[in-house]
């Protein structure tokens, strides 16, 4: 693994929607040309989160007696950062990751934001020295309504394969595989490149 290279969470849900992305971007270099945009919602989100995240009734349906908020955290081991809303302590000793998404629920949990939240868990574990076991969705246009999410050991151990097969890409510069939805690739910035 190279020494130098750390992923973000970010990376890992781009891999999830097409392993390609992670070649394009990290390989070749080549953003996407939606960068800009995200940073103007960004921008907009911030001002949002700032109204809800005080409300004190959050914590306590979900037994939260501490949190730490906008925690930024980095694994040596898994070379992987991550930014998470807030860091929970619950009233089993415990702690979760909770994050804000300015959506409406839509009765399914999606793959990419659960595998956000594992990764988030790896590195909540290893520097607050913890056990994490679920994680916290808060979506801010369906009234605030948390789901709760379980993460398990086996959870834990296919994120990890995941950063494996990212940083077998990169550093190998190896052309992976493409998603096989190819719906996805409708709307692709790459799609040029990719059939190219
Ligand atoms: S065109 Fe399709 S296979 Fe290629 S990078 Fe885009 S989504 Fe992936």
């Amino acid at each position: 693994m190279n020494n130098f290279i750390f992923i973000t969470a970010s990376d890992i849900i781009e891999y999830l929607y097409c392993p390609r992305f992670i070649y394009f971007q990290n390989v070749l270099d080549i953003e996407q040309h939606e960068h800009e945009r995200y940073l103007v919602n960004k921008g907009r989100d911030i001002h949002e989160l700032k109204m809800v995240r005080n409300k004190d009734y959050l914590r306590k349906t979900i037994g939260c007696i501490d949190k730490d908020i906008d925690v930024y955290l980095t694994s040596d081991k898994l070379h992987l950062v991550g930014r998470m809303d807030e860091v929970l302590t619950l009233s089993d000793n415990t702690k979760a990751p909770l994050d804000y998404k300015f959506a409406i629920y839509e009765e399914k949990l999606f793959k990419t934001l659960k595998t956000q939240q594992i990764a988030y868990s790896l590195l909540i574990e290893e520097n607050y020295n913890c056990h994490v076991n679920r994680a916290f969705l808060v979506y801010v246009r369906s009234k605030n309504l948390i789901k709760e999410i379980e993460i398990t050991n086996k959870d834990k151990e296919n994120a990890q394969l995941i950063i494996n097969d990212i940083f077998d890409i990169i550093n190998k510069c190896h052309f992976p595989q493409g998603t096989k939805n190819k719906l996805k690739c409708q709307d692709c910035t790459y799609k040029n490149l990719c059939f190219s």
